[in-house]
């Protein structure tokens, strides 16, 4: 049976560890985007609610909707809202985040038409990343309009472009530069007290100086910080197993699966493993690149993934049908394994298929 399985005690020990390494002060934001990167938004949500977590954070409104029609009244900030999702955005109280003149202008006439003031809002600023978020200029244009427009300003915030980068790194320190003056410049000028967050997991070990008052935090979360000493500090949350469906004993010189992806070198083994790239199991994984642990011991993808099975060689691993094989867990991390595919953490977990049961131990 193949299962991924989340631990939420060890999301406990993850979040706790990311307290004592933040000042008392410093809010911290969840981020349960893409279905909490794979392993369940909801569960996860309220799981981080319940630890104490100030607020959470999607990417797109139909998320935060989501978490809303499952009861989460925490404050959800929505970090990419589209303009043609204004009007969902205050039916669920959902907080978006705003990053152009374009959307800021639809969130205004949402928020009149529904008659309201003081809507929270939250501003992001482009800083260097070139990505999402107002430019210089457009700040001071808002800022200028602010008094007029039915918003509460609660926080404000930009994103690093190389927060993986250990310091000194001269372009992210010119980047947390900018946005300190940014916050001297808005607190001189707004009368609303806005939070100030510049942050995501890899920031927060990164760049323990630009902390602030609040920091977005994602993968951390679920257990990798982008950095083997760190990683150390947290514990991965989800494990992906499966059992072994059925063995083979293929002669020396036979194929295994499409296109004969795999000629066996000598007289083997194989045993057939019920997960394909619909699953999220990376073709770039096949030919040997990447693998499973059974009992312990590796057995390596032969030949092409398939759809939905693939096929690793057991000539040296004394297995049977039904046994369990690993493709990560808390002994065998996922960035290891997504390494092999040449992909990182968050592509791994958020590519695991709708197919795969998620169990979750409390
Ligand atoms: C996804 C996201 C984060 C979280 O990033 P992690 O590296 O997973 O901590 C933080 N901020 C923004 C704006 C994001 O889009």
């Amino acid at each position: 049976m193949t299962q991924l399985t989340i631990d939420l005690n060890a999301l406990a020990h993850n979040y706790q560890q990311l307290r004592k390494l933040l000042p008392q002060h410093t809010k911290m934001i969840g981020v349960v985007k893409a279905n909490a990167y794979g392993f369940g938004a909801i569960e996860i949500a309220k799981q981080l609610v319940a630890l104490g977590c100030e607020y959470l954070a999607v990417a797109y409104a139909q998320e935060g909707i989501a978490l809303r029609k499952a009861g989460i009244e925490a404050p959800i900030m929505v970090f990419y809202p589209l303009r043609e999702n204004t009007d969902r955005l205050v039916q669920y109280r959902l907080e978006p985040a705003l990053y152009s003149t374009a959307f800021i202008t639809a969130f205004k006439t949402t928020v009149e038409a529904h008659g309201l003031k003081d809507y929270p809002v939250h501003l992001k600023c482009n800083t260097g990343l070139n990505r999402i978020g107002l430019s210089g200029n457009e700040v001071n244009d808002f800022l200028d309009q602010l008094p007029q427009l039915p918003f509460q300003l609660c926080s404000v915030y930009s994103h690093l472009a190389a927060s993986e980068n250990e310091q000194p790194c001269a372009f992210t320190s010119a980047q947390i530069d900018r946005f300190k003056e940014l916050q001297s410049n808005i607190k001189s000028k707004v009368e609303a007290t806005p939070f100030f967050h510049l942050l995501n997991s890899s920031g927060c070990f990164n760049y323990p100086e630009a902390h602030f008052d609040a920091v977005r935090t994602g993968i951390a979360l679920y257990g990798f910080a982008n950095r083997n000493d760190w990683d150390q500090t947290l514990k991965p949350i989800a494990s992906l197993s499966t059992s072994i469906v059925q063995i083979h004993t293929i002669k020396k010189g036979e194929s295994v699966g499409y296109n004969q992806g795999w000629i066996a070198p000598k007289d083997s083994r194989i045993a057939v493993l019920p997960l394909g790239h619909a699953d999220g199991i990376q073709r770039a994984l096949g030919h040997e690149k990447g693998g499973v642990w059974i009992r312990n011991q590796w057995a390596p993808i032969i030949g092409n993934v398939c759809m939905d099975l693939f096929m690793v060689d057991i000539s040296e691993v004394n297995c049977s049908i039904g046994d369990r094989a690993v493709l990560f867990d808390q002994t065998h991390p996922a960035n290891v394994l997504a390494e092999k595919a040449g992909t990182i953490s968050y592509e791994l977990f958020t590519g695991l298929g709708q197919r795969i049961e998620r169990k979750y131990i409390y």
